[in-house]
């Protein structure tokens, strides 16, 4: 391992840490980054970025590339998944992506993750290395040290947590445990050609219903179709050992709408996603340790934002960098300041949302369908405060 004392040192390469690799670099900081896993990758199906996340890549250089592999949606339709109706849309074409500065694109995990490792592999002061599990960072007079999992003991000249929602560096600030929301996804993709030839592929389609939702999207150029299944487990208790089970999944979506039928026939039913997230904390900064990404602000995916927000993060930390060079305290404070408010109204915005679309009581989803079905796709009052980006100051 080449020396690290005079880098920052980062934990978990996910697109968090990896991002936060970039913003640091693009700040003139040398910066080693440790990942657990034995190799580089990312686990699951598809992500969405909206126009706050992807004007992040855009800003390290990273949208033509990534563009070779999203597909950028005409749409994000909200439908009921019993009776098949639309309820609302939101156009993600040209108003859009003029308003908020970039496209909203989908694309598969993987796509996203080895291109930001690409341009990581290729920048002079960024050093990667994997089977490094971190276990503590502490402050000591010398500086800060990690230390991993064969208990080697590690310099640098600060530390970015970003060893996501089980992070063991979010332990300096919080003993708070991930909140388990009782709901489960399943997820997976399939060769378009499997998909029948009256689905919408253009658009992020969303059917929603009591306690379950159901996503679906095209990605890797539109050869993928990306579907995640999610729904509230009637037998989670917190004691609960076995739940959100396949048979569960069968039982709370009895009756669905035909095309959501069909998309649970290809779902590969072997392995599950249990949904934490964590309440927002007040302060994640303490001298020349951070978080960044999941470790600091794990959020259920409702709004399709936990990955975006790590985005964002790392854009704000850049900034805070450039300002206060080696004065990481400075730095991470400032960071802090901006990151805390928005990441935790994205939290609990998240959580509202799914109260929202997971509504249960015919009169909540009678309101909820009348404000959904008057308002025009080109409405974007309910996006601008997140897709717009934070605001500027
Ligand atoms: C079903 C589902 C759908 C989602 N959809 C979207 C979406 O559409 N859009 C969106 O923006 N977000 C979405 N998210 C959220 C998004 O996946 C996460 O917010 C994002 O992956 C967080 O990135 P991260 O790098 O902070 O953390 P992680 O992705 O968790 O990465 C952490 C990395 O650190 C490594 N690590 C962990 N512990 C250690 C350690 N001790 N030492 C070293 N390395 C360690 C891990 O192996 C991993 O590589 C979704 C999440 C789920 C579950």
């Amino acid at each position: 391992m080449k020396n690290t004392e005079n880098t920052i040192l980062i934990s978990g390469a996910g697109i968090g840490g990896l991002a936060a690799a970039l913003g640091a670099a693009e700040a003139g900081q040398e910066v080693t980054v440790f990942e657990r896993a034995p190799e580089f990758g990312e686990v699951g199906a598809g992500i969405q970025l909206a126009a706050n996340g992807v004007a992040v890549l855009k800003r390290f250089g990273l949208l033509e590339r990534i563009s070779e592999f999203a597909v950028f949606p005409k749409r994000l339709v909200l439908k009921d998944a019993f009776t098949g109706e639309e309820l609302t849309a939101l156009d993600l074409e040209g108003e859009y992506q003029e308003k908020y500065g970039a496209p909203y694109l989908v694309l598969h995990r993987s796509d996203l993750h080895s291109v930001i490792l690409e341009a990581c592999k290729k920048n002079p002061l960024i050093n990667l290395y994997t089977d490094n599990e971190i276990i503590s960072a502490e402050e000591t007079a010398e500086g800060v040290v990690i230390t991993n999992q064969r208990g080697e003991k590690i310099k640098g000249k600060a530390v970015i947590g970003a060893d996501g929602i089980r992070s063991n560096i979010r332990k300096n600030f919080s003993d708070d445990e991930p909140v388990n929301s009782a709901y489960v996804a399943y997820r997976g993709t399939l060769p378009i050609s499997e998909v029948s030839d009256d689905t919408d592929v253009d658009d992020v389609i969303m059917w929603i219903g009591p306690n379950l939702h159901v996503v679906q999207y095209p990605v890797r150029r539109g050869e993928l179709y990306n579907q995640v299944v999610v729904f509230k487990s009637p037998t989670w208790t917190p004691e609960s050992t076995v739940w959100g089970t396949p048979e569960e999944l069968d039982q709370v979506f009895e009756g669905c709408y035909s095309k959501v039928e069909k998309a649970l026939t290809f779902i590969n039913k072997e392995f599950k996603w249990p949904m934490y997230d964590r309440d927002p904390i007040e302060n994640w900064t303490e001298g020349n340790i951070t978080l960044l990404g999941d470790a600091a602000h794990p959020m259920l995916q409702y709004l399709a934002q936990g990955g975006v927000q790590a985005l964002e993060d790392s854009a704000k930390l850049a900034d805070s960098l450039k300002v206060h060079g080696d004065n990481y305290e400075a730095a991470f404070k400032e960071y802090q300041d901006e990151r805390i408010p928005r990441s935790a109204k994205v939290q609990t915005t998240a959580r509202f949302w799914g109260e929202i679309i997971h509504a249960v009581d015919p009169v909540s989803i009678a309101l909820r369908n009348d404000i959904f079905t008057k308002r025009p796709a080109n409405d974007f009052s309910y996006t601008d405060w997140l897709h717009g980006g934070p605001a500027k100051k």
